[in-house]
């Protein structure tokens, strides 16, 4: 207990997995807390004067309860027996030997493949931060300056696991669902010097400016790297990490997606649960390798936000679009390369297995074809660049040269070490066949000798190798047969000579596996030294493979090049929906013309439900998004302006998933807009407003607009069924109706899923109802009172026009109404000239003239 507390001072915020030999155990309030999360029994073990709680796991299902308490966001101290508890003078040595937490894990079994598990450091002065990136997985770093209004959707676009801070930092959980843990340490972790020091220690480098970092400018930078490498080797003591040079962002602006925008257009996860075929990653997720994989994830949620990097990678694409021969057998060929990257870092970590190294091998071999047939493709410098691709010839012929393929299988039976490696080890298996041959010619010769012919040399574990004779033939044994074991039927013997061979046997086991265990680590020590070329190469092939699958998915779907440029106009023609168009039989998604420009940069976009509204809305964001990757868009044609963010708010009403359809959720969303939108941002409103009555979301809806339309001048899509926001159009310049088109047949809609210029006039919920299947007499009662009610309206609408009140304020702001003749009196009248008696009737006849028409009825 006391070497307990001692590793349990050391690593309070984690829960200390303690060895005790064939089990992990919890104690006291590790014990109490584990115990609750993994439904573990706790018990409690005598502690002397005190009983202390007590919560165990097998050692040989670590994994699984690790994997469960990473998602709950917990870290878990390995604390092993580190000396033999044969050698052990007292109580057995322990270590913490790892410490596995959400941002920092290596094990290939508690990590998804296709994504990346990135730890993030975060040191900030003023308005300003330094973020550090890392997946110690693959062995990348990137180092940002960010600022801090900004930093928030920042790491929300990077989705960390993990964010190290320093302690005295503000809290940057982000209230509601926080996707990442919180680790804070110590201030000076943090102190630029310090920092400096460490990384200048990790990379064996003097000075930082190889790195491009240099001057207090960069001190931010500087801090969060040092403090996540500090905090790397904390966490993994007993692992050399392989890190790659730490690559600085500078002024590398992106399009900015904030966390609801991500959400509504249904980016990498879907709404509403269900398939990822669902999802924009699902569609264009067409890449054949993890890093490709976990590469396009990340272009996905962090597109580019400049030309040239942009240009960069259509041009890639547009080389492997037209070129269908050499981009099949990119492919072809991408397939058999597996994680080279985690692969690498299992090498340099100590954790490679043969089968690891085999798998290396095999990932190698299609480097040389993948560099002639990429490099070729030089007029886009992106691919280009594969020429100089390192096909790492040499590393696969050292495993190779010193692995026997014939190791893939399970469990590594089987020799691993090849034939002709290594001479003493092949001498070693020569011994080793000779003794076991010979014992198992003995079964003959005995059988020979004595004449029992169902005698038997057998092995096991526990006693080795034996002599069975069954219980009939027992008479017949031989005086120097020495007992060893009995059965129910049979007794099993050995001799002195049977027992010198099983010894030659034995030791010859024991110094072959020595041997093969050495073998094995000089060649990953050998191979160690390579990992860094390994990941180079990894860099370049998921690149590659990504580039290749935009192509392949815009041969296949029928997407078309985007022009992205940097003046102001956004216009698509015959655009479609990526992922609704899939799940239609083809050619049945109508597509449509959007068009933003100066003169009409805010749409109004109405039409009945179920018309398409939402769709083209989303079709839109989601080009413009796949136009700032470097992919293609499902259009005919595309012109996109280069764009700083992207909002994407649904109505509260529409918006299903979030539960509560609280009008203050929605209005804090928009408020975000307001707050951070630019003349070059795209903001998509779907249905906003709808989470309260009816002329509070109009009101707002139309202040909204205004502002938008008048001061900040982003483009803007608003999809509404208040038709009576296309009124806007006569006082807003630059506002244009559009609508989707339905065509009516009797008490029939059809919808036509066209967009049309011009507003609805009206919202046929009628008939959608009708389509949605609502039985007739509810339908046929719904007419006659929506009838009714339109019949009071047009009273209304006459009373309006006769100079009453309206209770509409686009008409209240368009016409500069004439005052209401109440009003009118009471700025004539003079108080002074009043009786009381007149005064009390003169309010009568007023309060009867303001009364509505209906009332006084
Ligand atoms: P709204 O927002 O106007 O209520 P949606 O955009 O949600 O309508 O579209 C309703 C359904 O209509 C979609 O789920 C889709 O199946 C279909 N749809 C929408 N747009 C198109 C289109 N352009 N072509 C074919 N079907 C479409
Ligand atoms: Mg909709």
């Amino acid at each position: 207990m006391q070497q307990w507390r001692e590793v349990k001072a050391r690593h309070q915020d984690a829960l200390v997995f303690f060895r005790v030999g064939d089990f992990y155990e919890m104690f006291n309030e590790d014990a109490e807390e584990g115990a609750s999360l993994l439904g573990l029994t706790l018990t409690s073990r005598n502690n002397g004067s005190s009983r202390a709680p007590l919560a165990g796991i097998p050692a040989h299902s670590l994994d699984s309860y690790l994997t469960r308490l990473l998602k709950l966001g917990r870290r878990v101290a390995i604390c092993e027996q580190v000396e033999d508890p044969a050698d052990a003078r007292g109580i057995v040595r322990r270590e913490v030997v790892e410490t596995v937490t959400p941002g920092t894990v290596l094990d290939e079994g508690l990590l998804d493949g296709d994504r990346n598990n990135f730890i993030a450091a975060v040191a900030t002065a003023g308005d300003s931060a330094g973020v550090a990136a890392a997946d110690l997985s693959t062995g990348e770093l990137t180092l940002e300056r960010i600022p801090r209004d900004t930093l928030a959707d920042a790491l929300r676009q990077l989705a960390p696991s993990e964010l190290l801070l320093p302690r005295s930092a503000p809290d940057l959980s982000d209230g509601g669902t926080p996707s990442w843990i919180c680790t804070t340490r110590g201030d000076s972790l943090f102190d630029p010097a310090n920092a400096a020091d460490e990384l200048k220690r990790f990379y064996g480098v003097l000075g930082l400016e190889g790195f491009g970092l240099g001057g207090e400018e960069d001190d931010l930078l500087v801090a969060a790297a040092g403090a996540l490498l500090a905090y790397a080797a904390e966490v993994q003591p007993r692992s050399a990490l392989l890190m790659r040079p730490p690559r600085v962002l500078r002024n590398s602006s992106r399009l900015l997606l904030d966390q609801m925008t991500c959400r509504n257009l249904e980016l990498v996860e879907p709404l509403f649960g269900g398939a990822r075929e669902g999802t924009l990653l699902g569609v264009i997720g067409d890449t054949r390798t993890p890093m490709g994989a976990r590469l396009l994830r990340r272009w996905l949620l962090q597109p580019l936000g400049e030309l040239r990097p942009i240009h960069d990678r259509q041009n890639a694409v547009g080389a492997l679009f037209s070129d269908a021969p050499a981009r099949t057998e990119v492919r072809a060929n991408l397939k058999r390369v597996g994680d080279l990257e985690r692969l690498g870092t299992r090498v340099v970590t100590g954790r490679a297995g043969p089968r690891d190294l085999l798998a290396i091998a095999t990932s190698i071999e299609p480097l040389p074809a993948l560099r002639g047939l990429l490099g070729s493709l030089a007029e886009a410098p992106l691919l280009g660049e594969l020429a100089a691709l390192d096909t790492l010839e040499d590393v696969r012929e050292s495993i190779l040269g010193a692995l026997d393929p014939g190791t893939g299988g399970a469990g590594g039976e089987g020799p691993v070490i090849r034939q002709g490696y290594h001479p003493e080890l092949d001498e070693l298996r020569e011994l080793h066949s000779g003794a076991v041959g010979w014992i198992a010619r003995m079964q003959a010769t005995e059988r020979q000798r004595t004449g029992i012919g169902s005698l038997k040399v057998g092995f096991n574990k526990v006693f080795g190798y034996y002599l069975e004779i069954t219980r009939a033939n027992l008479d017949r044994v031989p005086p120097e047969y020495q007992r060893k074991q009995t059965l129910a039927n049979a007794e099993r013997f050995f001799t002195p000579e049977l027992k010198e061979w099983e010894e030659k046997v034995l030791s010859a086991e024991e110094r072959i596996a020595e041997l093969e265990a050495r073998l094995l680590r000089e060649l990953r020590e050998q191979l160690a030294a390579e990992a860094p070329r390994l990941h180079r190469a990894a860099e370049m092939i998921a690149r590659a493979d990504v580039l290749a699958g935009f192509a392949e998915v815009a041969v296949r779907r029928d997407y078309v090049r985007p022009e992205v440029h940097d003046g102001f106009a956004l216009r698509i023609r015959r655009g479609r929906h990526p992922v609704v168009e899939t799940m239609m039989p083809r050619e049945t998604f109508i597509p449509n013309d959007v068009e933003l420009d100066g003169s009409a940069r805010v749409m109004i976009l109405t039409g009945p439900n179920m018309a398409g509204k939402s769709t083209v809305l989303r079709q839109t964001g989601l080009a413009v998004v796949l136009a700032h990757m470097g992919s293609f868009v499902p259009a005919a044609e595309a012109r996109v302006p280069l764009t700083d963010r992207l909002f994407t708010r649904v109505g509260a009403a529409d918006n299903l998933v979030r539960g509560q359809s609280t009008f203050m959720v929605e209005m804090s969303e928009t408020a975000a807009i307001l707050h951070g939108a630019t003349a070059r941002s795209l903001v998509l409103l779907d249905e906003i407003g709808r989470g309260t009555a009816t002329w509070d979301g109009l009101s707002v809806a139309t202040a909204v607009t205004e502002h938008l339309h008048d001061h900040i001048g982003a483009k803007t899509m608003f999809a509404t069924h208040y038709h009576e926001l296309t009124e806007l159009e006569h006082r807003l310049d630059s506002l244009v109706n559009f609508s989707v088109a339905v065509e009516e047949r009797g008490d029939d809609i059809l919808f036509l899923r066209r967009l049309v210029p011009g507003g609805a006039d009206r919202s046929y919920g009628v008939e959608v109802a009708r389509l949605a299947g609502l039985p007739p007499a509810v339908v046929r009662r719904a007419r006659s009172v929506l009838s009714d009610l339109e019949a009071t309206s047009e009273r209304r609408h006459r009373q309006r026009d006769d100079g009453a009140r309206a209770f509409n304020p686009v008409q209240l702001a368009l016409f500069e109404a004439a005052p209401h003749p109440v009003v009118e009196r009471l700025s004539e009248l003079d108080i002074d000239d009043l009786t009381p008696l007149q005064a009390l009737n003169l309010i009568a006849e007023l309060a009867a003239e303001a009364r509505p028409a209906a009332a006084r009825a």
